[in-house]
């Protein structure tokens, strides 16, 4: 039934730096997540959407609620500054009825007055407001200023009135691109997106790189990759990059030199260079990966250890490093990555998975392995970096 939400952004997060700044991003990432079904635009302090139809309110709310840097909204009805007190009256009694069928029959009235030029003081909006609503709603809600369940709140805005009655927590954090660009190392898994995501509430605008080895590596994995990075385009703003690199003759050249057990622990390394080279070359500043401590035997911290040491520049953010799967699984269900994830197809370390890998992996042997590639190898990181294929999500 409401046609606008209400958005507030956590102003003590944005006061710190040049606030004009934040508050543009944020506003260009609503503007991008929302395109297709409202209007972001902003006023005095707030920020509001103007949704196409009722019918699209759902899916608003569900978007709203990840976008970094948005601390509560609200669906609301928007009238005009003119509106009539009846006009306000008969709105609020929409949210009152809603209220009832929600057995929230307690009730407190509260207004903000932004805008100054607006008649009356909030003490009197708030009294005026309240009494008309109960005079038509014949004993039906109780009022009380501390215990009530139903707040009918009255905003009156520079922008123009807005009525709601409920405060949805967003994820805060702050608005994709604050704190630079990024690049995510993208799998096909769970973890990855979710890695990026959570980098991307801490104010960075992530890309992603993803290793590939065809055959074994097919045109659906690249869908999902492109999916995938679609998805979690919703919540930064638009222009992300997609770096498709390839790894198989790298990974032909582990196969035929070095030991099996350490054939992990070596791609994630040619991985960690490759991507290393391009964020430099791209101004981006840290590498993202979805690793979490002993999920797997290539994440254990002996192997972390050894895979870390490949790149030499950059810091590597770990988001997930001490989460629960079933956390991240939850996370990667609400952000919308979890079904794309859940496609089946190969990635490009499943291609040459060892029968044993190395659990405890001692970085000198690493070393050791990787030197029996040379010279060869580094001809074939150049050829992999100049044959990226980027893709504009
Ligand atoms: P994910 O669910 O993200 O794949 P995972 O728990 O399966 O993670 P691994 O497969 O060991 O763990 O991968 C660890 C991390 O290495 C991934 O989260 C990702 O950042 C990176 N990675 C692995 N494979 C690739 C690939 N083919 N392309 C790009 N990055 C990769
Ligand atoms: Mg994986």
């Amino acid at each position: 039934m409401f046609t606008e939400i209400l958005v507030r952004y956590d102003e003590i997060a944005l006061k710190k730096r040049n606030r004009g700044w934040f508050e543009g991003l944020l506003l260009n990432n609503m503007k991008s997540a929302m395109s297709d079904i409202g209007r972001a635009y902003k006023f005095r302090g707030r920020m509001a959407v103007e949704i196409k139809g009722p019918e699209f309110t759902d899916e608003a709310v569900k978007r709203l609620s990840f976008i970094p840097g948005i601390s509560s909204f609200s669906p609301a009805f928007k009238l005009p500054l003119d509106a009539s007190f009846e006009e306000i009256v008969e709105k609020s009694l929409v949210l009152c009825r809603e209220a009832l069928e929600e057995k929230r029959d307690t009730m407190k009235v509260i207004c903000r007055r932004s805008n100054k030029k607006y008649p009356g003081t909030s003490i009197e909006i708030q009294k005026q407001l309240a009494e008309g609503v109960l005079s038509r709603m014949q004993g039906l809600f109780k009022v009380s200023m501390k215990d009530y369940s139903f707040a009918l709140e009255i905003e009156i805005d520079t922008s123009g009135i807005f009525l709601f009655s409920k405060r949805i927590a967003g994820i805060r954090g702050l608005p994709a691109g604050c704190a630079g660009e990024f690049l995510s190392l993208l799998s096909g898994g769970i973890d990855s997106p979710v890695a990026s995501f959570l980098t991307m509430r801490r104010g960075g605008k992530v890309h992603y790189i993803s290793f590939y080895s065809p055959p074994y590596t097919g045109e659906e994995s690249m869908k999902k990759l492109e999916d995938l990075a679609k998805q979690l385009k919703k919540y930064q703003g638009a222009s992300t990059k997609l770096y498709i690199a390839p790894l198989i003759d790298i990974q032909l050249l582990i196969k035929a030199r070095c030991i099996e057990g350490y054939r992990t622990i070596l791609f994630r390394r040619m991985m960690f260079k490759i991507a290393e080279r391009i964020a430099l070359t791209n101004g981006y500043s840290a590498l993202i990966t979805g690793e979490a401590l002993s999920q797997v035997a290539s994440q254990t911290i002996e192997n972390l250890t050894c895979i870390n040491d490949a790149v030499k520049k950059l810091p590597v953010l770990r988001p997930l490093i001490t989460s629960e799967k079933i956390e991240t699984i939850a996370l990667a269900e609400k952000i919308g990555t979890f079904e794309i994830s859940a496609r089946n197809c190969a990635d490009s370390c499943t291609a040459f998975l060892p029968r044993s890998p190395i659990v405890r992996g001692k970085l000198e042997r690493v070393l050791e392995q990787e030197k029996k590639l040379e010279p060869e190898i580094f001809s074939l990181i150049d050829d992999s970096i100049a044959n990226v294929r980027i893709i504009d999500v």
